[in-house]
């Protein structure tokens, strides 16, 4: 799962693929990924 914040409206989403429209503000193509920390090895 990769994460997603809106750069107009700062909406956080969850999703494998990048969110085309902004729920919240009706933003196109606003989305950009939030770096997270990357996992190592097996987390479950
Ligand atoms: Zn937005």
């Amino acid at each position: 799962m990769g994460r997603w914040i809106c750069t107009e409206c700062g909406l956080r989403k969850e999703s494998r693929c990048k969110p085309r429209k902004c729920p919240a503000c009706g933003e196109k193509d606003s989305f950009e990924k939030e770096e997270e920390e990357e996992t190592r090895g097996e987390k479950n």
